[in-house]
C-alpha cells in the first residue's frame, strides 16, 4: 500500500470518522479544526461543577444508528439507553405523544382520525422503497393520507416552525427518513458527546495522527498535490498533502476554493438549508410538569420548534443536580432571531415558556445562547438530483458534509457512515 498524506478540515464526526478509518489504513492523518475543540455542532462545554459535557444543541441517538453506536463500541466507550417521553403541545396543553396507548388517550382527535393518523404514518414508516416517495411534496401529500384535522393539529404547525419559508418545499422523503429512524428509546454517550469526541480524538492520535485545534483553512488548492492555507492566530502557513477531505458546509468550500468552477459553484449554491438558535436555561428547578424529554410545540404563532428538557433524559446529577433546558428554533442565518442577543431572544420566548411554566424565571440560574448558520438542509423533491458527490471537480480533493447523507435527516450516525465512506474511496483512489 502506497502511504498517503491526508488532511481533513473540520473535526466534527464526519472528520473523526474518516480520519481514524484512514489512519487504521496505515494513511499519515492531519485534522485541522478552527475551534478549541472537537465535535462539530454536536460538541459541547462543561460549567465548572459538572461532572459531564453538555451539548450545544441538544442530541442524542437512536437505537438504530448502527453506524456510530458500533463506533463507540469499538472503542469501548459506553453509552446509555433509556425510554425518555416526547410530547406535543396542542392548543396551550401538553400530551405525551410516544406510544400507540398515549396516541390512543390524546383527546383531540376522533378515535376514526387517529387510527386514521397512526394508519398512514405506519405505511410510511414501514415502506422500505424511498425512492419513489422523493418526488412527492409531503405538505400537499399528508393531509390528504392522514387527514387534514390531524396534519393542521400535530404536523403543519411542526413543519412551519422547522422549515419556516421553506415549509412548502419539503419532500416526503424527508419525512420517512425522519419517522422510519425514530426508536421510542435512546441512546446518549456516558460523559457526553464532546466527551466521546475527545475519546475518538485519542485514539486518532494514538495511532499517530495529528489534530491542530484553533486552526483554520483558509484556502485549499490543487496543483500536483492539494495545497492548505491553515491560519492560525492571525499566522498563516501553507501546506501540502497529496488528498484533502473537507468536512466544513459547502458555503464554507465555495469560500476556500477559488479553483472550481461556476458550474459547480451554481450547483453547490443551489442548495439551501437552514440555522439553528438554542438558548440552553440552567434552572435549579424542574421545567415541564411531567416527566416529559421532548416537547414538539404544535403552535405556529410560538415560534419555537421544540424545548427539550435534557435533564428529564440524563440524570441531572451528573449537572451538579441543575435542570436543563433547550429552546431550540431554525431560521434563515439572516432573520432577526437568529442575530438577537440572548437577553432580547429569551424576552422574545418569555410568554410562551410562561405558559408551560409561570415560575421558570425564580428558577434561572443562568442561560447561554448558541447558533450555527447551517444546521439544517432542505430536501426539496427530487434531492437525489441535487445532492453533491463526495469527489469534487478537484482532482484529490473530497467533500463531506451534511448535505450528502440522503434520504436520511443530518445526525451523528450518518457523519460517521459519510466519514467511513469518503475514507475507502480516498483510500481506494490512492491505490491506483
Ligand atoms: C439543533 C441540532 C440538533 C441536532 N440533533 C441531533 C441529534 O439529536 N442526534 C444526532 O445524531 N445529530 C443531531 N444533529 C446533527 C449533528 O450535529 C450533525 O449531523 C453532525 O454534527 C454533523 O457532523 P459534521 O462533522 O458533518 O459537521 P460539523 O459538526 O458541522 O463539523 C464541521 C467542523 O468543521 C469545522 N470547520 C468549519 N470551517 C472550518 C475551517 N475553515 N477550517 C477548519 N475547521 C473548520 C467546524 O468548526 C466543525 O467543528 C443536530 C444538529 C443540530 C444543529
Amino acid at each position: 500500500m502506497i502511504k498517503k498524506k491526508i488532511a481533513i478540515i473540520g473535526a466534527g464526526f464526519t472528520g473523526l470518522a474518516a480520519g481514524f478509518r484512514l489512519l487504521q489504513i496505515g494513511h499519515e492523518v492531519t485534522v485541522f479544526e478552527k475551534r478549541d475543540r472537537p465535535g462539530g455542532m454536536s460538541g459541547g462545554f462543561r460549567e465548572k461543577a459538572w461532572e459531564w459535557t453538555l451539548e450545544e444543541y441538544y442530541h442524542h441517538w437512536f437505537t438504530n444508528d448502527i453506524h456510530i453506536l458500533g463506533l463507540a463500541a469499538e472503542i469501548g466507550y459506553k453509552t446509555i439507553m433509556c425510554k425518555p417521553v416526547t410530547s406535543v403541545y396542542v392548543e396551550d396543553q401538553l400530551y405525551q405523544f410516544d406510544s400507540p396507548q398515549s396516541i390512543l388517550r390524546f383527546p383531540k382527535l376522533s378515535l376514526f382520525d387517529k387510527l386514521r393518523m397512526a394508519a398512514a404514518i405506519g405505511v410510511i414508516r414501514y415502506d422500505p422503497f424511498w425512492k419513489p416517495l422523493e418526488g412527492i411534496n409531503a405538505g400537499s401529500f399528508l393531509p390528504k393520507v392522514m387527514g387534514k384535522k390531524a396534519y393542521r393539529l400535530i404536523w403543519e404547525p411542526q413543519f412551519t416552525n422547522k422549515f419556516g419559508k421553506y415549509s412548502d418545499e419539503v419532500s416526503l422523503a424527508w419525512f420517512w427518513a425522519r419517522i422510519r429512524k425514530r426508536t421510542q428509546s435512546l441512546v446518549y454517550p456516558v460523559g457526553g458527546f464532546l466527551q466521546f469526541a475527545n475519546a475518538l480524538i485519542e485514539k486518532i492520535i494514538k495511532l499517530g495522527g495529528n489534530v491542530f485545534f484553533n486552526m483554520e483553512v483558509t484556502s485549499v488548492k490543487e496543483d500536483n498535490g492539494v495545497f492548505l492555507r491553515v491560519s492560525e492566530r492571525k499566522k498563516e502557513n501553507i501546506r501540502k498533502f497529496d488528498s484533502a477531505i473537507i468536512t466544513i458546509p459547502s458555503t464554507g468550500f465555495l469560500e476556500i476554493a477559488p479553483q472550481l468552477s461556476q458550474n459547480y459553484k451554481n450547483s453547490l449554491g443551489r442548495l439551501n438549508s437552514l440555522g439553528a438558535t438554542n438558548l440552553v436555561l440552567r434552572l435549579n428547578k424542574q421545567f415541564f410538569p411531567d416527566k416529559t424529554y421532548w416537547l414538539s410545540i404544535c403552535d405556529s404563532a410560538a415560534g419555537i420548534m421544540a424545548i427539550v428538557e435534557h435533564t428529564n433524559f440524563m440524570d441531572k446529577r451528573h449537572y451538579n443536580n441543575e435542570h436543563i433546558v433547550y429552546v431550540g428554533n431554525y431560521t434563515t442565518s439572516d432573520h432577526p432571531k437568529f442575530l438577537a442577543s440572548k437577553e432580547k431572544l429569551l424576552s422574545t420566548y418569555d410568554p410562551f415558556l410562561r405558559k408551560i411554566n409561570s415560575a421558570y424565571k425564580n428558577n434561572l440560574i443562568d442561560y447561554k445562547l448558541f447558533k450555527t448558520p447551517f444546521a439544517q438542509p432542505i430536501i426539496p423533491p427530487y434531492y437525489s438530483k441535487l445532492i453533491p458527490s463526495i469527489a469534487t471537480p478537484l482532482p484529490n480533493i473530497y467533500l463531506a458534509n451534511m448535505q450528502q447523507v440522503y434520504p436520511w435527516d443530518r445526525g451523528t450516525n450518518y457523519a460517521v457512515e459519510l466519514g467511513e465512506k469518503t475514507a475507502s474511496m480516498v483510500h481506494e483512489y490512492t491505490k491506483i
